[in-house]
């Protein structure tokens, strides 16, 4: 991934095809002219742009159902969208395949955003694929309940995007990435069949488990329309704090200490170093240095209970001073309120958008077993370092998953391209390390078109082998998002 890949053209489709699709959504959810296609054709990254004959917005299943059926009857690739913000190209069209250049029809399922419905009893809400993810955590809001995914692009990503990536974010440490949040799905096939998997049991062991297939397939097995997800008891009570570390050691102690003394009150564990706090304060508007003097760790700890009256407060301030009795912590501060609370939150999520204040940056979604993250760091430092002197690391993220966003921004005086061309070289370095130490490649964006080549060196020949039996059999054309996660 040297450079971005680029199409500015793509093959075109017969215009009686290409009726017959507009047909099926009806003109006024065609996008058929270059100036209205542009946003679904960038990624957030820039790394790919990609390049359609047409963009379809269905309202329905049955829609769907009637875009893919003539798909398969013609043979057209499909690339299902939702909310565009994926990190590895997976959603980007006209990337192409193992069979050559064809058309390849972006289906964006922004338009099916119902609420179907909400059960308290059953503490589940059924909802489609298109509703944003703050959208369905504010459906949850209104039943009192909490669905807890939580990510920075909620306000984009949908729930379609988040199944089809299985994405994690910062409460996974408590409730599990989307395969553990979800019960039933709608999903329809390659030739255009629906198959209604729209159950609310939590328990139901009859026969292979398809939901968990396509969960995390990337839109390459199917084109998901709708979900059972459950839903939580509300946080009443929460405790925030944002910690100075002195090293990723202490750090390794404090999250130990942290899950001793929260148990599975601790629902969340995030960390960043003093640079990437420094590019927050130095870019993002009204953001304050939560410490008096700077550390060069911070860790952003939070502790919730759904009953009121369970000393979340008290049981911060007894972490907290357990730590700074060991030596395991510099300084900290508490959130008093819940602006305090959400001005910690921002420093913590604003770290994506400000980075790209200061030029190109390569990045790495990897995770490791949490006892070595500490290693995994300093080695990939040091390795960094040595590969281009003068760049600057900013890992960050899920310490209590082990999953580390590995980015790196451009030493200041380097040209961005000459930065970037470095890409391969930068993340293979990375990678050699997270194998080494038992890790993944690729921890909670997936695959997609960025990380495809990478497959064969993670998974054995009979993972893969099963993978490719499985795309064949469920989409035998290889029509849905061909050249994505798996080159068939
Ligand atoms: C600032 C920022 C922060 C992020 N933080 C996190 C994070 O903490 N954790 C995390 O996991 N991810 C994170 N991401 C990545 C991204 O937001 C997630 O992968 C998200 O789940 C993608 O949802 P989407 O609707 O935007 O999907 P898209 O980007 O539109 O698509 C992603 C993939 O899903 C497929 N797809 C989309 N909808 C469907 C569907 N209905 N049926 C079948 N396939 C479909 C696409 O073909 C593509 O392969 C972040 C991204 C940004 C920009």
């Amino acid at each position: 991934m040297s450079s971005a890949r680029s199409l500015t053209s793509a093959p075109e489709l017969a215009e009686e095809l290409r009726e017959r699709f507009v047909a099926i959504v009806g003109a006024r959810h065609a996008i058929t002219t270059p100036e209205d296609m542009a946003p679904y054709l960038e990624e957030p990254r820039g790394l790919f742009h990609g390049a359609t004959p047409l963009v379809l917005m269905p309202a329905s299943t049955d829609e769907v159902a009637a875009i893919l059926a003539l798909a398969h009857a013609e043979s057209i690739a499909v690339v299902p969208q939702g909310g565009n913000t994926g990190l590895v190209g997976g959603q980007v069209p006209g990337l192409g395949g193992a069979q050559g250049r064809r058309p390849e029809v972006l289906v964006s399922l922004k338009r099916m955003r119902a609420v179907r419905s909400i059960d308290t009893d059953g503490n589940t809400m059924t909802v489609e694929a298109g509703l944003t993810l703050a959208e369905a955590q504010a459906a949850a809001e209104t039943v009192e309940r909490l669905f807890p995914l939580s990510l920075a692009s909620e306000g984009s990503c949908t729930i379609g995007g988040n199944l089809a990536t299985n994405a994690g974010g910062v409460a996974v440490l408590a409730y599990g990435a989307m395969r553990a949040l979800t019960l039933g799905l709608e999903v329809v096939l390659a030739d255009g069949r629906i198959w209604d998997g729209l159950r609310a049991l939590p328990k139901d062991n009859t026969g292979l488990d398809l939901r968990d297939l396509f969960i995390g397939s990337e839109g390459t097995l199917g084109i998901i329309t709708a979900a059972v997800l459950k839903l939580f008891p509300r946080p009443v009570e929460q405790a925030t704090a944002i910690v100075g570390v002195r090293d990723l050691d202490c750090m390794a102690r404090l999250f130990a200490r942290a899950r001793r003394v929260g148990g599975p009150m601790l629902t969340a564990f995030e960390i960043m170093p003093r640079f990437g706090l420094a590019l927050v304060l130095r870019h993002a508007k009204g953001a304050r240095d939560p410490l008096q003097a700077p550390a060069p760790w911070y860790a952003l700890i939070e502790l919730s209970s759904p009953l009121a009256d369970e000393g979340m407060g008290e049981k911060l301030e007894r972490l907290l001073g357990e730590a700074l009795d060991e030596d395991e912590i510099a300084d900290a501060a508490i959130a008093r309120s819940l602006t305090a609370r959400a001005a910690f939150w921002a420093l913590r999520e604003r770290l994506s958008e400000v980075q790209k204040r200061e030029g190109a940056s390569i990045k790495n979604d990897v995770s490791v077993p949490i006892a070595h993250i500490p290693e995994f760091i300093a080695r990939a430092d040091a390795r960094m370092a040595e590969l281009v002197p003068g760049c600057r690391p900013l890992p960050f993220g899920h310490f209590g998953d082990g999953n580390i966003h590995y980015n790196i921004s451009q030493p200041p005086d380097m040209e961005p391209a000459a930065f970037l061309a470095k890409w391969d070289r930068l993340t293979g370095a990375v990678n050699e390390i997270v194998l080494s130490l038992g890790g993944s490649v690729s921890a909670e964006h997936g695959i997609g078109r960025l990380k495809r080549d990478l497959l064969a060196r993670v998974k054995s020949e009979v993972e893969i082998d099963l993978m490719r039996q499985i795309k064949r059999t469920l989409d035998p054309k290889n029509i849905l998002n061909p050249g994505k996660m798996l080159d068939v």
